[in-house]
Parts: C-alpha cells; sequence; structure tokens
C-alpha cells in the first residue's frame, strides 16, 4: 500500500493528520468546554458506529493519512474503545495519538503500550486541585495526576495540554513551566477559543500568545525557542537544563494555518476543513447511503479541494454564529 500522499487542499497542503472524535460525551465540564449542565448529548445511532470509523481511517489512510488522533468528548467514556483501537493498531504506516482528560486511564496504560500507543495528550490546566475543580467541575485532580505520574514512569510521550484562561488559572503558568524541570513532558499552553456552548464569543483575547510569553519571561528570561515542524500548532520553548519543554498554541489567533494538514470528523460524522468552520460534508449520511472506498476517496479530495485558506475565512463562511461545545468538535 502506498504511504505518498494522495491529499493536497486547494492551497497545496498536504492532508496527513486525521483528528477523529469518537464521542460527544464527557465525564468532566470544563468551564471553556461546556456548560455546567453538559450538551444535549446525541443518541447512539447518530453517533458514527465503531465500524464506520474505522472504514474512514482505513481509507484515509489509503489517501496518505499517517497520523490519526482519537478525542472527544471523553475517548475513554464510549465502550469498545480498546477494541476499536487494537483495530486501528493493525492498519500500517499509521501513528495513533489520544486526547484524554485522564481521569479514566488508569486500567488502560498497560493495553496502550501494547498496541504501541505511545503519545498521549492530557488536559491538565492547573496543578492545585482546587483550581482543578474550578474548571473541570469534578473533584477527579489526585486520579489525573496519579495517571499521569504513571504515564510518565512508563515512558509515554506526553503533552500537556493547559488552557489559560483570564481570572481563572494564570496563577498556573509558571508553575506548569516548572513542571518540566523534573518532568520529561511538553506543557503546551492553549489559548482559549470560543467554543463553549454558550454562543458568546470574546471580541478580544487577554491571555494571547504573545502575553503567555512574555509572562513566562518574567521568571524564565532565557527560555530558548525550539524549531517548529512543518504542520506543528504549537510554538516551541525550552528553558535550559529543563527535561521537558513548552508550547504555546495560538489557538485563537490563528497563526499557524498556513500549515495546517489536518482533517476533522465529529462525532457526528461532520467533516470539518478548519476548527472554525461549522462542518462542511455529512460523511455519517454519506456513509450510510452505501458508497464504495472509492467514491468517498473521491469526495474528500473534493471537500479539501475547496477548503478556505485559514480560520478566519473559515468562521467568515459560518452559516451561524459559534456556539457549538468543543466536547462535540475534539479540538
Ligand atoms: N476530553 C479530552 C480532553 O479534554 O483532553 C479530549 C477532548 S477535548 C475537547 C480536546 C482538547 O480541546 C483539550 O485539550 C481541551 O483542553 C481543548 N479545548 C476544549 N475547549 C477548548 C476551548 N474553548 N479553547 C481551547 N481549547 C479547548
Ligand atoms: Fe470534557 Fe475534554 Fe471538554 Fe473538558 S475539555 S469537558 S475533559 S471534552
Amino acid at each position: 500500500m502506498t504511504n505518498l500522499p494522495l491529499l493536497f487542499d486547494n492551497h497545496g497542503r498536504e492532508m496527513s493528520y486525521l483528528r477523529l472524535a469518537v464521542t460527544d460525551r464527557c465525564n468532566l465540564r470544563c468551564t471553556y468546554c461546556m456548560p455546567a449542565e453538559g450538551i444535549a448529548y446525541l443518541p447512539q445511532k447518530k453517533l458514527l458506529s465503531w465500524e464506520e470509523m474505522l472504514r474512514i481511517v482505513h481509507v484515509l489512510n489509503q489517501l496518505g493519512i499517517r497520523k490519526v488522533r482519537i478525542t472527544g468528548g471523553e475517548p475513554f467514556v464510549r465502550p469498545g474503545l480498546m477494541d476499536f483501537l487494537q483495530e486501528l493498531a493493525k492498519i500500517e504506516n499509521l501513528e495513533i495519538c489520544l486526547t484524554t482528560n485522564g481521569v479514566l486511564l488508569e486500567n488502560h496504560l498497560d493495553s496502550l503500550l501494547n498496541l504501541g500507543i505511545k503519545n498521549v495528550n492530557l488536559s491538565l490546566d492547573s496543578l492545585d486541585s482546587e483550581r482543578f475543580f474550578k474548571i473541570t467541575r469534578r473533584n477527579d485532580f489526585d486520579q489525573v495526576y496519579r495517571n499521569l505520574m504513571r504515564m510518565i514512569e512508563a515512558n509515554f510521550i506526553v503533552k500537556l495540554n493547559a488552557v489559560v484562561m483570564h481570572g481563572m488559572n494564570e496563577t498556573d503558568i509558571l508553575p506548569l513551566v516548572n513542571f518540566t524541570e523534573k518532568h520529561p513532558v511538553s506543557v503546551r499552553f492553549i489559548e482559549e477559543m470560543p467554543f463553549n456552548g454558550s454562543g458568546l464569543v470574546e471580541e478580544k483575547l487577554f491571555w494571547d500568545y504573545r502575553r503567555i510569553l512574555s509572562h513566562i519571561k518574567t521568571e524564565f528570561p532565557h527560555i530558548e525557542e525550539v524549531p517548529m515542524a512543518y504542520g506543528e500548532t504549537s510554538k516551541n520553548y525550552h528553558v535550559p537544563g529543563f527535561m521537558g519543554d513548552v508550547g504555546i498554541i495560538a489557538a485563537f489567533s490563528r497563526t499557524f494555518c498556513g500549515s495546517c494538514n489536518r482533517i476533522r470528523v465529529t462525532s457526528l460524522g461532520q467533516v470539518k476543513t478548519c476548527l472554525y468552520d461549522d462542518g462542511v460534508f455529512d460523511l455519517k449520511e454519506y456513509l450510510r447511503l452505501g458508497v464504495s472506498d472509492e467514491d468517498l476517496k473521491n469526495t474528500m479530495i473534493k471537500i479539501f479541494g475547496e477548503r478556505p485558506k485559514d480560520g478566519f475565512e473559515a468562521e467568515n463562511n459560518r452559516k451561524g454564529v459559534i456556539n457549538e461545545s468543543m466536547t462535540s468538535i475534539g479540538g
């Protein structure tokens, strides 16, 4: 089977990375992601089935997709995840990564390693259990922190995702950088995006990537920039002598669109060519018409042949205002 990239967008960007949201459900209620009461979860038959998702990954792999990130909602709350990962692991030339809140990881670490899945992004916005509770509205800090330590001990490649929120966790920025002194993890500070399910969009962001960096420099003036790999969204830094590193993701400022190689498929089966679009194609309904793999490939090629050049254009093309929750998109 070929592993050459075959899917390019109309701006010449190679599409090689799929982010697949396997559920819209979650066991936390992060304030930046959804309201306290949660969102109206979809009935199971409205979600892509595991078989449908497996087929999508297979076909995209034939189009040159070399990396898939399993996300959600919280992937570990959907029964059958580990069986699905076992099937995915059989696909050649495919790196499997996960994004999780870490609450339910404990019983799965050995199985993940056995499947060769080592790349895990863990969302942890605070190293303080009270602030963790304020942010996630759940009391699971100890469990998540224990699982983080277990992963580090087991040599997982861990990235810690921390959304920086004004008036909420800015006091965590420096401790999280400090955490990389003794722990070989990448802490990635993410600009807060308007996908919290409320329909309220801030015009201006207080903690943008510039402010985050200058704040870090007040304590770590010798932090060094690390060259960015193609397709990466995170601008990375390293404090000399520290085991881990630090990244800043300008997700609201959208500085990285020029090399974006991501295909998003939501749990509902919507294809997104950009995080900021409102879903450009209903893949689930299309698959359920009984289309062939060849049809599916040609359709994906067509969809990415009409891709906005950046997140601002994608946002302008939306039919409505941003009111969805990140739990149904997958981040
Ligand atoms: N539940 C898993 C988790 O939290 O890691 C996976 C799904 S979550 C939607 C994926 C990523 O999106 C997380 O790292 C989370 O921090 C990020 N995210 C969610 N809402 C966000 C927002 N409004 N702005 C920026 N990042 C957000
Ligand atoms: Fe759940 Fe992840 Fe959203 Fe938090 S960010 S509510 S853990 S889906």
